[in-house]
């Protein structure tokens, strides 16, 4: 597949433009970001390991009939995905209260949610991704009903697959974003999952240990946020057992890409 004009720049991903004109080509990059983008770094390998990450858990979920952008992993840091018009809302899913939920209503960190909580913030880096009610997504026309709705029962089955999913490796998901898009399908728009899901976009705690395999190593200055990311690929099943937890032996994603063809 041959990749077209740069059409959008994020801040950890590229869309390229291909010759299909519903599809581009999605690069992960190794910047990092946090608290609207005030902070910022280069780690090294990271884009390989979301990137592998992410279409993992895509295609587990297309499995169990959650649509998604997701089309194929194309090499060591891109895909293929679909072209969506992205509904401009951030939604946040909570089983475990921590990060900005704990500081806004000052609740406890660690706290077990009774039930998963949904949040929604406008996607708007400008305005620092504000904190919205779902009032506001009808009254501003950034979404109907409709699509909430559908969206919302996505999501439980989105949490209540990953939870299993993880738990199954001894990994607890406290929280995560999502995002979805519509699809024009025979003239009718259909709502798919779009975007990324990986550790930069999940809390994921060790269950027994609670140590941070996720984003919050590069947040809080924890360090080591490549070797926890492999550790999160390897018991995916996505890395070798045996692969030194290093920047360098990302490069043994390739070799596990070819032996699996
Ligand atoms: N999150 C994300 N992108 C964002 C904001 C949040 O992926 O722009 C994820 C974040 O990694 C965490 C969850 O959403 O898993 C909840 O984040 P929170 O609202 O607590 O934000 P933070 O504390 O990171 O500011």
């Amino acid at each position: 597949m041959k990749k077209g004009k740069r059409l959008y720049e994020g801040k950890a991903k590229i869309i390229y433009a291909t010759q299909d004109k519903d599809l581009v080509i999605q690069y992960f990059k190794d910047d990092a970001t946090a608290f609207n983008n005030q902070k910022k770094t280069t780690i090294e390998g990271k884009g390989v390991l979301n990137n592998r990450i992410s279409e993992h858990i895509l295609s587990n979920l297309s499995q169990i009939g959650i649509k998604n952008h997701l089309v194929k992993r194309l090499n060591m840091r891109e895909q293929v995905i679909k072209l969506v018009e992205i509904i401009p809302i951030e939604f946040i899913v909570r089983n475990v209260a921590t990060g900005s939920l704990t500081k806004r209503l000052g609740i406890e960190d660690g706290t077990v949610l009774k039930e998963p909580l949904i949040e929604y913030c406008l996607k708007d880096d400008k305005l620092g991704d504000p904190l919205i009610a779902e009032e506001h997504i009808y009254a501003f026309e950034w979404a109907n009903k409709k699509e909430i709705e559908k969206i919302k029962k996505m999501i439980l089955r989105i949490n209540d697959f990953m939870i299993g999913m993880f738990r199954g490796i001894g990994i607890k998901l406290i929280d995560f974003k999502l995002e979805f898009g519509r699809l024009k399908v025979n003239g009718k728009n259909e709502i798919i999952l779009a975007d990324e899901i990986s550790p930069d976009t999940c809390r994921l705690w060790d269950s027994i240990t609670d140590k941070k395999l996720d984003k919050d190593r590069f947040r809080k200055d924890l360090g080591d946020l490549i070797p926890a990311y492999t550790e999160v690929a390897k018991r995916l099943g996505i890395l070798h057992e045996q692969s030194n937890v290093s920047a360098v032996n990302v490069t043994q994603l390739s070799s596990v890409k070819k032996k699996n063809k």
